[in-house]
């Protein structure tokens, strides 16, 4: 993975088959205070306006049409909207009152760029031949099987996962720990979960051969990246990318 900078901000751009992932920082932005700068969530306090001009700059800094980006509404579950064609109504940059509600998104490598919003969840990106996909996994959706979903619909070979929790950073609770019991060793130290390590042993159990991770905690670097429970729950969003390349 490597740091690209341009329009004032920097962000992570990863390699795929046919594809590039893009993870993006707070750095850059017009928000201010909890949200400084680069906030891309208007599901938080933050000014939609200033929002707007964010998801605006971002586009600009990506070479990518702001038309042209799908989201949904993410409800920590593993639904996966699957999008066709050009005329999705859940498109950036001016928030529509209902996107779908979903925590991934599957698009073709000739389609639009599809978009997760994180703040300690990883943003995993997929490519496989049957397309391109971009998923938001939070502990829920982890356990849920978003990762084993989204690989199976585009027959994923490689991921990309974005910067998010570490375990130096993320203390769970026993149910937390429950869930992901079957895994085995290796994804908890104590009651230290690594998020990372459960999403890796589920994209190799699902057949991803190539996963490149970012190694960012975002609670630890909050300088460069939201982090929700570093920032204690109110904050900002960036957001994880992919798209034909
Ligand atoms: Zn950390």
């Amino acid at each position: 993975m490597r740091w690209r900078e341009g329009e004032g901000t920097r962000w992570l751009e990863a390699d795929l088959p046919g594809a590039v992932a893009s993870f993006s920082t707070r750095l850059g932005g017009f928000s201010e205070g909890r949200y400084a700068s680069l906030n891309l969530g208007v599901l938080t306090g933050d000014d939609t306006e200033l929002v707007v001009a964010n998801r605006r700059r971002l586009c600009a800094a990506l070479g990518i049409d702001p038309e042209d980006v799908v989201v949904g509404r993410q409800v920590h579950g593993a639904a996966i909207a699957r999008h066709e064609g050009r005329q999705d109504p859940a498109r950036w940059p001016v928030p529509k009152a209902d996107p779908p509600e979903c925590d991934g998104h599957v698009v073709d490598r000739s389609g639009p760029a599809a978009l997760v919003f994180v703040a300690d969840c990883l943003p995993v990106a997929l490519a496989g031949p049957g397309g391109l996909a971009m998923l938001h996994c939070g502990w829920r959706g982890l356990a849920a099987g978003i990762v084993g979903a989204g690989a199976e619909q585009v027959g994923a070979t490689a991921a990309a996962i974005g910067p998010g929790i570490g375990p130096c950073c993320y203390e769970v609770g026993d149910e937390v720990l429950a869930a992901f019991a079957p895994l085995g060793e290796g994804v908890a130290d104590g009651r230290m979960l690594d998020l990372k390590a459960v999403a890796g042993r589920l994209l190799a159990r699902a057949g991803v051969r190539e996963i490149e991770d970012a190694g960012i905690c975002t609670c630890c670097e909050r300088e460069t990246f939201f982090s929700h429970r570093g920032d204690g729950g109110d904050t900002g969003r960036q957001a994880g990318l992919v798209r034909g390349a």
